[in-house]
């Protein structure tokens, strides 16, 4: 009986653990993953207090029938819990190669991080390309650090930065178009993502220029909604991220550096997902103008 408990207490530590670090693994595979944090939490230190209690005071039989009973059935519950909540968008039928373009660190996972994220897990293979380090908007070496981390975070096959300069991208258009120009060739995508030029961000739209006219001969681009958009953003193509606005928030949170600037708050990433969800006659939604689309793409949509 002592070692079953030794192994009890043990097991209800190492989960304690699991549970409270284990953050961004907890917040990519699960819907609602912070209620069931803290649930797995609040289960594991009530029957690792309940189990010290039996083994310390050496409790009667019934006791420790009893809580044996509740650690198993406690740990029960949580597995059906942890099966239900599990995200995982429909395997696709017929898996596609996705180029999401950004100009600087964070624009990809604000923007279109849900989406991203849903197409990994449905089997699609999703690359980043991004043009700048965003010095002018924080450290840079930090930023990047914090893209590849949020890159990695929404299950990215791979993910691409560049140095052009932030703020000045304009400047560098001819080189973007010949790296977007190279990205199109090695990776073949079949759906690229880029800014809209409905935005007010100048290296936006600069991007925007840029993806236009490397891929001139491409049949399905669609610009996707940063923060920065103007009232003249005007989406008709929606991804439902209904699984997927937990995963965004944490992607978006990923971006330490930014996190005091007012349109990387929770709330505003749900309230735009909430607002374009009611458009898209959805919960929550992702946004996208697209310049073309080829039916065919629209169905791994
Ligand atoms: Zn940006």
């Amino acid at each position: 009986m002592v070692s079953i408990y030794v192994l009890l207490i043990v097991f209800l530590i190492a989960f304690l653990v699991a549970a409270s670090v284990g953050r961004p693994w907890f917040h990519r595979r699960f819907r609602r993953p912070e209620l069931l944090r803290r649930t797995s939490q609040i289960v594991a230190g009530t029957l690792l207090l309940t189990n010290v209690a039996c083994f310390v005071l050496d409790a009667p039989e019934f006791w420790r029938t009893a809580d044996l009973t509740a650690t198993l059935g406690g740990f029960a519950a949580l597995g059906v819990a942890m099966t239900a909540l599990r995200t995982g968008g429909m395997p696709a039928r017929q898996p596609r190669r996705v180029l999401a373009i950004g100009a600087h660190p964070d624009d990809l996972e604000l923007a279109c991080g849900g989406t991203l994220a849903k197409f990994v897990d449905s089997g699609h293979e999703v690359r980043g390309l991004v043009m700048s380090d965003g010095k002018q908007g924080g450290d840079a070496l930090e930023r990047s650090l914090d893209a590849q981390r949020g890159a990695a975070f929404m299950g990215l096959t791979g993910m691409t930065h560049h140095n052009f300069t932030d703020t000045e991208l304009n400047r560098h258009g001819q080189e973007m178009v010949g790296v977007i120009e190279a990205a199109i060739v090695r990776y073949n995508p079949d759906i690229i993502l880029t800014h809209s030029n409905h935005d007010q961000h100048q290296d936006h739209q600069a991007v925007h220029q840029a993806t236009l006219r490397a891929a001139r001969q491409h049949h399905s681009i669609l610009c996707y909604e940063s923060p920065s958009a103007t009232r003249e953003f005007n989406p008709s193509v929606f991804v439902d991220i209904d699984d997927y606005v937990d995963a965004k928030v944490q992607a978006v949170k990923m971006h330490s550096d930014q996190l005091a600037k007012p349109y990387m708050t929770p709330e505003r990433v749900r309230g735009i997902a909430s607002f374009r969800g009611g458009q898209a006659r959805r919960r929550v939604a992702e946004a996208y103008e697209p310049v073309r689309l080829l039916s065919t793409e629209m169905e791994s949509l």
